[in-house]
């Protein structure tokens, strides 16, 4: 259903590529394969050599920047705050754009002559799961799918698709700030809280990059709202101008959005859309949320109505958010890595009523401390890592039974014990921290984890047997 790109879409183009991680490395290969030139450039040795070489290839640091027809900056490289880099001054000067690998990728399915449509979902926490979740929706009803962007794989290493298909695109505030022509059939912001303000200025200068998602919107495309955005009324005002749909979704029992959840159901104003019970890989409001919003995009894009609960149901989390890997005795164990901070964790704990919970790694500011009203679920807390004695004194302040076991693999056995001793059905890592004193990513974290998960239940079965 999908096809390589025409080789000679880009002929005659030049284009430089700065930073040669996936999205540059990818960025160089699709815009070769596309017949452009380019110039690629990126201070590490190993990232340059990992390059096949190419006769339109040219593996040089930038002295100007004359004749491109934009740069690929990747994302790790700041073009205005907190100072833009010099490579990005450069292209500012010589009237060079700045863009996307995703602007790039829509510009090349137009110039193909593909109708395809374009999904964008952005937000501060639950893109991912958002853009999985749609494109799993979309292509469970035969539509041809393809998705990435920040989550990955690089947009530009995404295939042509014909007309009915759909690129789903998880947008970083980083990629949305580069984006020139791009126009989402479909877009969706669906919450903001503080983060990356380093690189945004200030909270203003975050939402105002993550409003670019609704540039070009018109009548006929739909703008989906988180109902907790900050300012969402000014947003919606904003929207209206352009006469696009705005679709408000919330997580919880709120009949004045247009999608909404009961405790059992995904409603909208003509009655329930789907019965969320067998949605198993969807807890929590945070996670309704995300469903909200990918069944307001996919009824949009097309999806029958009578398709969506079968497609939410038979979801499957991505790894390391609230992922069950194993069970033993009647304990659930639950791989939710991805939280490496508070705010992430307490969804987690909101989740099940009675549990152990292994926490623990690098703390970030505050602690724990806001987690306080969600530890009467805590039957005992394993604490790992460089900061178990603080996450200690916090729960010890407020009489929660704890232990610091220092590391995963001596978590998980004890976890099991306790669990059986507690009465607990689930044991949650959850870290609420950082992983870097002791793993080298959250998903080295997680998989360590499912590991030992699986290598305790493979034991218990042998002890079971013998
Ligand atoms: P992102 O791609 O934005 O980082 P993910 O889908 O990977 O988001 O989810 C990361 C974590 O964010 C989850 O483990 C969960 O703790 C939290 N989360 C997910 N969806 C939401 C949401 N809609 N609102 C708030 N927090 C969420």
């Amino acid at each position: 259903m999908s096809t390589p790109f025409p080789p000679s879409l880009l002929a005659a183009h030049h284009y430089g590529v700065a930073g040669l991680g996936r999205n540059g490395a990818a960025a160089v290969t699709a815009l070769l394969a596309m017949g452009a030139s380019v110039q690629a450039w990126d201070d590490r040795a190993e990232a340059r050599a990992a390059l096949a070489p190419h006769e339109r290839l040219k593996i040089a640091p930038f002295d100007n920047m004359l004749g491109l027809a934009g740069l690929v900056l990747s994302p790790g490289i700041p073009h205005n705050l907190p100072a833009p880099h010099p490579l990005a001054r450069m292209a500012v000067e010589a009237f060079v754009p700045i863009l996307s690998d995703a602007e790039l990728l829509y510009r090349a399915v137009r110039t193909a002559g593909s109708r395809a449509r374009f999904a964008g979902i952005t937000g501060t926490n639950g893109k991912s799961t958002t853009t999985v979740l749609l494109a799993h929706m979309l292509a469970g009803c035969g539509m041809p799918v393809a998705t990435g962007g920040n989550l990955g794989p690089a947009a530009l290493s995404l295939p042509l698709l014909p007309d009915d298909g759909v690129y789903v695109l998880e947008m970083s505030s980083y990629m949305l700030e580069r984006l020139e022509q791009m126009h989402f059939n479909v877009a969706c912001l669906l919450n903001l809280t503080p983060d990356h303000l380093d690189r945004h200025g200030d909270m203003a200068g975050y939402v105002t990059a993550k409003l670019h998602v609704f540039d070009h919107q018109h009548a006929g495309d739909l703008a989906v709202l988180g109902e907790t955005l900050p300012d969402y009324e000014t947003i919606r005002r904003r929207l209206a101008v352009t006469r696009t749909t705005i679709a408000c979704v919330s997580g919880a029992d709120m009949p004045q959005c247009d999608l909404y959840c009961t405790p059992d159901a995904l409603c909208d104003h003509d009655g329930v859309i789907a019965d969320l019970r067998a949605a198993h890989d969807l807890p929590g409001t945070h996670n309704r949320e995300n469903a909200a919003a990918a069944t307001a995009m996919a009824l949009h894009l097309g999806m029958p109505r009578a398709a969506v609960e079968p497609a939410l149901a038979s979801f499957a989390a991505l790894d390391h958010r609230q992922k069950t890997v194993g069970g033993i005795d009647g304990v659930r164990f639950i791989n939710d890595s991805k939280a490496t901070n508070a705010d992430a964790t307490a969804r987690a704990l909101a989740c099940h009523d009675r549990m152990v919970w292994i926490a623990g790694g690098t703390a970030k500011a505050g602690g724990i401390e806001e987690l306080a009203p969600l530890f009467n679920r805590v039957a005992m807390a394993l604490l790992i890592g460089r900061d178990a004695p603080a996450l200690a004194a916090t729960l010890a302040r407020h009489g929660i039974p704890h232990r610091i076991v220092e590391t995963l693999d001596r978590a998980v056995p004890e976890a099991l014990d306790r669990a059986r001793e507690l009465g607990a059905d689930v044991v949650m890592l959850s870290p609420a921290c950082a992983s870097f004193d002791q793993f080298s990513g959250f998903e080295a974290r997680g998989a360590r984890f499912a590991a030992l998960v699986h290598e305790l239940a493979a034991s218990r079965d042998g002890t079971a047997r013998a």
